[in-house]
Parts: C-alpha cells; structure tokens; sequence
C-alpha cells in the first residue's frame, strides 16, 4: 500500500527571461511587457490552493528556477519571497535555492534575496569566453559574472554553485579548459557542468536541421568530459552526480530528491510536481497559468505513475547519483520488493559489460556506476526502459 505523504521539497517556477537563449526549450517567456505582478498574484494563488490539498509537515528544500528568477525587481523579489515564507513551514535548517543569471543581479536585489530567506545562490554562467556566451544567444559577459558574484559575497552569500556547459557550437578542448579554469579559480562550493542537447523548437534545432551548428566531434565532448572531471577532482570537488561536483557537504539537497525519486511540490507556470506516485504538469502560457489559478489548481494534466514506471524512474535518476541506488531505498519505495527480482537479469548484463557494479554495505547492496559507467550514462539509464 502506497502511504499518503507530503512532499518535503519545493519547486517554483519564474518563466521570465530578459530575452531567450538559442538553446533554450525551458518554459520561458521574453520579459518585455509581461504581467509579472499579476503572475506573482496567480502563484500566491497556486501556493494557497496546494497548502489546503496536501498540507505540507516541514519544507527542508525550496529551489526557485526559471526562466529567471532574478529578473523579478527587488519589490518582487520581496513580495514573492514572504508569500514562501507565509504559505510554506520551511524548516529551520532549509537550503532556499534560487537561480541567477549574471546580468540581472545588482546589489538591491541580492539583499533582497537573502533577507527572503534565499541562502544558495546557482547562476548560469555557461562559459568564461565572450564570443561563446553570444554564440549561445546569452546576455551576460565574463566580467558581469564577476560583478554579480562580488555582489552576492557582498550581501552574505557564501554557498554559491555556477552552472557550465560542454559540447557548444564552436568549443574545443581548449576552451572548456579555460572555462572550468577560470571558474576554479573562484574557488565556490559547487560546480554543475552539463552538455548542450540540442532540443526540438529551439533555434539551435533549427540550425541544426539546417546542417548549420558546427557542434564539436563526438570524441571531442568526450574528451571535454574526461578533462572537466579530472580537473574538478584535482580540485578537491567531490563527482557526485553525472553533471555535479561538491565539497563536502555542499551536493545540492534539492535536486538529490529528484535523483532519489522522491517527491516535491512544483508551483509556477509549466512546473512539474511528484507526490504520491501522481505527477503533474501545469499550464504553461502565462494567461491560461493565471485563468486558471484564479478558481482551481493549474494543472494542464496530472496522472498516476504505475509502479512498474516509478521502478524504472527510480533506477534511471537514481543511478545518476555515484553514490547508487542501495537495494534498501528500492524496498522502501516499493513495499519491500526486490530490486533484484524486478531488475535482476539488466543487473547482471550491465555488470558484465563493466558498466556498474555491486557494493555489499551489510545487510544491503548498492549498485552504481563504474568509471566506465559514468561516460556511457545514457546507456544505462535506458537499459531499465528497455527492460
Ligand atoms: S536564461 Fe535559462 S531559461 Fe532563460 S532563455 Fe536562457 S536558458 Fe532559457
């Protein structure tokens, strides 16, 4: 029997940008002339609606994506945050994410932020080259990243992560070098590093269906993968998550519950939400987000999860995490049954292609990635679709 349980990690979405990014497929929405206040209204809405339909017990996570969220203006910003505050019983000890875009982050706003409750900051910063970031379509330069984390230091912000990416049109080796360099030099707690994926409706999909992105070999991003990760251990980060590195005991919280399976609230316009093997998604255009929240949830659609689906789900996120997926957290999602019975001759084939491996730790086992593992990821991962 599935128990009925409230989430204890939040997601909220601002689907504002200053303009869009050539690689973006994010719910967001050009700036310009949008009802941002009337926006913020329909989220306080959607909070107060969420609260009565499943009373949260304590939030220990919040994470406040986008879009970007830093183009709310310091009023906004301060509206926004006490309505968290007021709706949300967050707890003493929560990690408040939100993130930032260098560019759209002055001073005002950051204190903002932190007297809001927001104590870890996650800017998009992509590259350290400036002929990369326009190349991308973003509107920062290097020096506003600079500025904008001297200005988060200034206020009090110290746990602060920085989000790069490989595998971009015109990137060599060489760049990805300088760029993880020049963000090691910064010497912040944490660093996520993601490759590009070119996704359907956005510009770059169009370019390349034109044969008009020049994106780097294959075994170029895969050598820019073996560098990132050599030069981030060297440094002292800890590889925590395919695309994540920490010191110790700065992994994000937050998104450590998506890759356990484990549930949130998602608020906000085109956010996802898991509680109680049910997913949602709402609404994403601003209007019919707002319509809607007006007189009920907004919600486009909301169904059950199978478990046969959650199983697969969990292996999936699950093995992202290096530290693995301990039979133990299998049994306990799903009423004491067996990953090995579910999973058992996938299992096997992957350990003996060298792609995972089996960790005794007691009474459980753990399965995780090998080395090799981690640098054919999606193999994996989809070797439990197919299952
Ligand atoms: S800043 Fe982020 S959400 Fe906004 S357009 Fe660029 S990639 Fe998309």
């Amino acid at each position: 029997m599935l128990k009925l349980a409230s989430p204890s990690a939040l997601y909220i979405h601002i689907p504002f940008c200053t303009n869009k990014c050539h690689y973006c497929d994010f719910t967001s929405y050009v700036l310009k002339g949008q009802p941002v206040d009337a926006y913020l209204d329909a989220l306080e809405q959607e909070m107060i609606r969420t609260v009565e339909e499943l009373p949260p017990q304590r939030i220990d996570t919040v994470f406040v994506g986008g879009g970007t969220p830093t183009v709310l203006t310091p009023p906004q910003m301060e509206r926004f945050l006490n309505a968290v505050q007021k709706h949300f019983p967050l707890a003493s000890d929560v990690e408040f994410s939100m993130e930032a875009n260098p560019g759209t982050t002055d001073v005002d706003k950051l204190a903002a932020m932190r007297a809001g409750g927001v104590n870890r900051i996650s800017f998009g910063v992509q590259s350290f080259d400036n002929g990369l970031l326009e190349r991308i379509g973003r509107i920062h330069n290097v020096d506003d990243v600079y500025r904008s984390l001297d200005n988060a230091r200034k206020v009090g912000f110290t746990n602060m992560s920085i989000d790069l990416m490989f595998g971009l049109p015109g990137q060599t080796v060489r760049h990805l070098e300088e760029s993880v360099k020049r963000a090691l030099e910064l010497d912040l707690p944490h660093y996520s590093i993601y490759s590009l994926k070119v996704e359907e409706n956005t510009l770059f999909h169009k370019l390349y269906e034109r044969n008009e992105l020049p994106l780097p070999p294959e075994e170029e991003e895969y050598n820019m993968f073996l560098l990132l990760m050599e030069m981030l251990k060297k440094g002292g980060y800890e590889h925590y998550e395919i695309s994540n590195f920490a010191k110790p005991g700065f992994a994000s919280r937050h998104n450590s519950t998506y890759w356990r399976n484990e549930s949130y609230y998602g608020l906000g316009a085109g956010a996802h939400g898991y509680a109680n093997r049910q997913r949602h998604v709402n609404l994403k255009g601003i209007t019919p987000y707002m319509e809607a929240a007006a007189e009920r949830l907004p919600r486009l659609e909301t169904h059950d999860i199978p478990e046969e689906e959650a199983m697969e789900d969990l292996m999936m996120v699950g093995l992202r995490l290096l530290e693995g997926v301990p039979a133990s957290r299998f049994a306990k999602q799903f009423d004491g049954k067996r990953l090995e019975d579910k999973f058992g001759p996938i299992l096997s084939k992957l350990m003996s292609d060298g792609l995972l491996s089996a960790e005794r730790n007691g009474e459980d086992t753990i399965y995780k990635l090998t080395d090799r593992g981690v640098l054919l990821g999606n193999e994996v991962f989809g070797a439990f679709l197919e299952g």
